[in-house]
Order: structure tokens, then sequence, then C-alpha cells
């Protein structure tokens, strides 16, 4: 069975792989800050703060920065859970 870490190192980078970079915006709170996102053969590499943006000017926080977390933490629920029948919430 495979490991459900997300190990970035498992593809090394050559001269097939496609680096490209994204301007959005960062959703892990309120503030919508502009974020530059790299991607490697379409996989999220680190999130930077986009110079360019009027709100943040480039800057991000630790928060923002670690939004990378959100698509590829392992503890990130993948499907609904529902408690096994008979067991106590919390177990199962
Ligand atoms: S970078 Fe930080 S402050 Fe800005 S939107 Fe993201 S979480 Fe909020």
């Amino acid at each position: 069975m495979s490991s459900p870490l997300h190990d970035p190192l498992s593809k090394s980078l050559d001269e097939n792989s496609r680096v490209e970079t994204k301007n959005t915006t960062c959703y892990m709170c309120a503030c919508r800050c502009g974020i530059r996102v790299t991607l490697r053969d379409g996989e999220v590499r680190y999130i930077q703060g986009n110079p360019d943006h009027p709100l943040n000017k480039g800057v991000i926080c630790a928060k923002g920065s670690s939004g990378i977390m959100k698509q590829y933490s392992p503890a990130r629920l993948t499907k609904p859970l529902m408690r096994k029948p008979g067991s106590d919430r919390g177990d199962n």
C-alpha cells in the first residue's frame, strides 16, 4: 500500500516537466490576498504573494503560504464519514 503522504520529491525535475505560474486569490480566510501559485506538471509546488495585487502587494501570511496543505494534507477528508452502526460517538 502506498503512503498517504504527499511526497514532493517523488517526481524528479527533468526537461519534460512543465512549470507554470498562476495568479489567483487565497481563500484561506476572508481577506482574499493575491497569490502566485507555482505548479509543476499540474501539481502545486509552492505559493507566493502576488506583488502586483493591490490589496497585499506580495505579502501573504503563514496560513496563506501553507494553503498547499489544503490540496495535499493526508488529514483532509476525501469522502463523507459515517459512524458504523452500534458504535459510540467518536469511535469507528
Ligand atoms: S494570505 Fe493569509 S491573510 Fe491573505 S487571504 Fe490568505 S490566509 Fe488570509
